[in-house]
Parts: C-alpha cells; structure tokens; sequence
C-alpha cells in the first residue's frame, strides 16, 4: 500500500531495555488465562512521515495514550494469538509463527493500519520470547501465550486512516486447556445474533469481531452451554464456534469417512490450527498415516444445520470439534438447535478418536517430538 518507500521494521535498530526488577513467575498450578504477564515487552512505534521506528524490548508497563486516540474511538485494534513452547531438550520453539504474522498483516491491511516485514517481526518475536524464556513453566503442556498487538494511536476524533500507530508485544505465561482430562463442549445454536457476514471482517483478528459474542456467549452459558455455534443466513450455515474454527467428521454414502470445515470466505478466520489440520489430513506424514481413517475425504465445504440434524438422525455423524491455539482441537459432545440437544458422539474420554490422533500429532510438531518445518527453534 502507501507506506512501500517508508522504512520498514530494522531489527538492527533494536534496543533492550531490561527490567531491573524482575518478577518471580508464579507457581504454575495458580495460572489463570491472560492474568499473568512476563517481565518485558516489544514496542514499535509507526508514523505515516517516518514509517516504523526503533523496535524496544523494555520492562513490562502501562502505556501512556492521549484519550482522544482513535482506537479508543473508532476501534483500530487488532491482535494475534500464538504460543512458545519448551521441548524436551529445553529449546524455545514457535509453531508456525509466519502464518501469524501473515494473518496480523492482512488484518493491519484491513483496519488501514501499517503492515509490516513479517520475517522481521518474527525474529523480534524470537528476541523477546527467549530474554524471558524463564516465564516458560517447566511442566508438561504449560506454553507462554504470546500476543502481538496493533492499535491506531493518532490523537485526533476524525474517522480516517490513523496517522500513528503502535505494535506491542505481550507474553502471557499459561496452563494446559484440559487440566483433569478432556471436557467436550456443549454448544448453543446461534442466528439471532451473527458473528461475521459476507463483506464483512470475520475473517480479520480485529478485537471488534470480539466484543460482539461476549453477550450471546453469555446468553449461551445461562442456558447450561459452553459456546456459541455461530450460524449465518437463511441456509442456517455452520461458520465457527466461539473463538474456534469448525470441524465435523461424518460417514459418507460410500462409508469413507469425511472431515468437514467451512471453506474460508469472509465470515471464516483462517485459523492456524485449521490449516494444519487440512494440512496433515491431506497429505499426512508416514508416522501419521497410519493413524488416520483408511479413507479420509477432507472437504472445505459448507454445512447447514438442517443437513447436520439429518446426518445425526441417521446416525453418521462420527464426531465434531473446534480447532484454535489455546486448546488445539476441542471436541463437541451436543448441539442445541432450536430447543432441542443434537448428541454428537465423544469416547468415553471426553475425545473424539480423530480430535485425539490430530490433537497428539500437532502437539508432538509443536513440542518437537516429531520433526517438522511448522516447529522453529528460537
Ligand atoms: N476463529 C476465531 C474467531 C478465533 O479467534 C480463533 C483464534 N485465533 C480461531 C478461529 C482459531 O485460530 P488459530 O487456529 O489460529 O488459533
């Protein structure tokens, strides 16, 4: 776009500014999601004259912001959500940190905010996760959530393209998901209220997809249901569940087995664990082969709600789950549509057998256990 000739991020210019008064990380059984955050942060400050300036990783703190700034107005705000992990031979390791960075990119696109050299990022990203790599608890299946932010920062009330803008970048040390075993979530049926729409921006990690759900989320809890399942139109269109993308896998007319998600398109965010799940099912490694359905159609297409019921009804639908970064994949247990609980089938642990074998086999790449491109050591 227009800031092609400014300077881009220079990772050369980067300064450290370290806390000199560090925090001792809490015990890791006391860690509340998002409560707790590492001793630094990265800071690059944009401006529309100057493009990026000097990239800082100093103590963590409060930001200082005129109260006329547009993203306290206008919403020009953005985020990622991506994780580092500790293997077994103590390296720091990322899971596909590009597709992060592309996704934030094409977001800061959309919200007319500055984008950015991705690989850049993501080596600052690297720097900062590795100063603070203490903030990594020791236990199995804790990670340190990282959350690169962007928000427009002009102090102005006109509605326009912001004039500045500030990345950051936070570090949030977190649990296991399924600390006593796997939980299958129970989701509401959702069209009263819509999360994303075509021409819209559901396809963007803007935080004003977010403030939307909050209520119909809570409007679903007071119902006894863990999640939205977020329908669109009058097809009754599966999209996505709460902050996940959707999975379901059904028994076909011939008795292959096919694993369904939404295609992408304006109301579907590209996840990163969807795409690797498309990914490994398609063309699966030799170690993971074995462990897949003899004949696995993958199929990017849509689903309604009537055909869900229908495929219930008849009994083929062999399991459902949700797919995002805090929890990997999430299986489904129940579907509620217009007053009346779908069952969808879960083992007697709580997962689906297929939410199992590719829940290990992405946990195995982002841990290292199995060697893959998708794990990059810091
Ligand atoms: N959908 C939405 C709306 C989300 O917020 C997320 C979490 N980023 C996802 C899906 C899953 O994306 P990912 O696999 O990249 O975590």
């Amino acid at each position: 776009g227009e800031v092609t000739s400014l300077p881009d991020i220079d990772i050369s210019k980067l300064q450290i500014e370290k806390a000199s008064q560090p925090k001792t990380p809490p015990p890791s059984d006391t860690l509340r999601f998002g409560h707790t955050f590492s001793d630094h942060m990265l800071v690059i400050p944009w401006n529309s004259g100057s493009g990026w300036g000097a990239p800082t990783i100093k103590p963590y703190g409060p930001l200082t912001l005129d109260p006329s700034s547009v993203c306290f107005h206008y919403a020009p705000q953005l985020f990622e959500g991506m994780k580092a992990y500790r293997d077994k031979s103590s390296n720091v390791r990322l899971f596909r940190p590009d597709m992060n960075m592309a996704r934030m990119n094409r977001t800061a696109d959309r919200a007319a905010l500055p984008t950015f050299d991705s690989d850049s990022m993501t080596q600052l990203i690297r720097k900062l996760v590795l100063l603070d790599q203490h903030w990594i608890p020791q236990e199995p299946g804790y990670s340190l959530y990282i959350r690169p932010t962007l928000i427009g920062t002009q102090a102005s009330l006109g509605v326009g393209a912001s004039s500045d803008a500030l990345l950051y970048v936070i570090c949030s040390p977190v649990g296991p998901y399924y600390k006593n075993g796997f939980k299958p979530v129970k989701l509401l049926a959702t069209s009263k209220n819509v999360r994303a729409w075509p021409g819209g921006t559901g396809a963007y990690k803007l935080g004003a997809n977010y403030v939307q759900g909050v209520k119909p989320q809570h409007e679903a809890a007071e119902k006894g249901y863990d999640q939205n399942l977020w329908l669109f139109g009058e097809q009754e269109e599966l999209t996505e569940v709460g902050t996940m993308n959707l999975f379901v896998v059904v028994r076909g007319e011939q008795g292959e087995t096919e694993i369904i998600t939404p295609p992408l398109n304006d109301m579907i965010l590209p996840g990163v664990v969807r795409d690797s799940i498309l990914n490994l099912t398609r063309n699966p490694p030799q170690w993971l082969k074995p462990q897949l359905p003899p004949s696995l159609k993958v199929s990017e297409r849509r689903i309604t709600m009537p055909e869900l019921a229908a495929l219930a009804e008849q009994g083929r639908v062999i399991e459902s789950f949700g797919s995002g970064t805090a929890c990997i994949l999430a299986s489904i247990s129940c579907v509620n549509w217009r007053d009346k609980d779908i069952t969808i089938p879960v083992e007697h642990d709580g997962s689906g057998a297929l939410a199992t074998t590719l829940r290990n086999a992405i946990e195995d790449i982002q841990l290292g256990r199995q060697e893959h491109e998708w794990s990059v050591v810091c």
